[in-house]
């Protein structure tokens, strides 16, 4: 079967945006459970040769529970289903305790995880993904889902893991 890519990460940080930039139109058929519309978190996306299922993780809220909860359960969530896990970042933000406390779940589950910063629109931008590697979760990759940029870098990274 087809392995699975899990997008992680705080609210707002582009976890949708780069869904739907590697899904396209391609969504998954899947059953909505009472009360959590899944049917958007869930899609298929090909890279290469690779064919993949991804899940947002951060469309499945079940109430409105406090950050660091929604964080815990989406990590979960990544690392019960996936075989690679995408951690997003918001690098205009920087690096934040919500973001660490994220890493650490990740860093413990012993799943791969690829670390993508976000929102570098620009060259002179790129410079603000290097604090990332604190995170001790290897390379960071730049990436601007708003413009499309550092996507296939990021995929090539991410498939390499399969
Ligand atoms: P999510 O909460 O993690 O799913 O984040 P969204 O995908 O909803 O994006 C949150 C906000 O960030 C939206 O206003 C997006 O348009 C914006 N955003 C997403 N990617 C980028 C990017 O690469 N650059 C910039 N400047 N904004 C972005
Ligand atoms: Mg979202």
């Amino acid at each position: 079967s087809k392995p699975t890519i899990a997008i992680v990460g705080r609210p707002n940080v582009g976890k949708s945006t780069l869904f739907n930039r590697i899904v396209g139109g391609r969504m998954a058929i899947v059953e909505d459970k009472p009360g959590v519309t899944r049917d958007r978190l869930y899609g298929n996306g090909s890279w290469l040769t690779h064919d993949f299922h991804v899940i947002d993780t951060g469309g499945i809220e079940i109430g409105d529970e406090p950050l660091l909860e929604k964080m815990r359960a989406q990590a979960e969530i990544a690392v019960d289903e996936a075989d690679v896990i995408l951690f997003l970042v918001d690098g205009r933000t920087g690096l934040t305790d919500a973001d660490e406390t994220v890493a650490d779940l990740l860093r413990k589950s012993k799943k791969p995880v690829v670390v993508a910063v976000n929102k570098l629109d620009n060259y002179q931008q790129r410079e603000l993904m290097y604090e990332f590697y604190a995170l001790g979760l290897g390379d960071p990759y730049a990436i601007s889902c708003a413009h499309g940029q550092g996507i296939g870098d990021l995929l090539d990274a991410v498939v390499a893991q399969f």
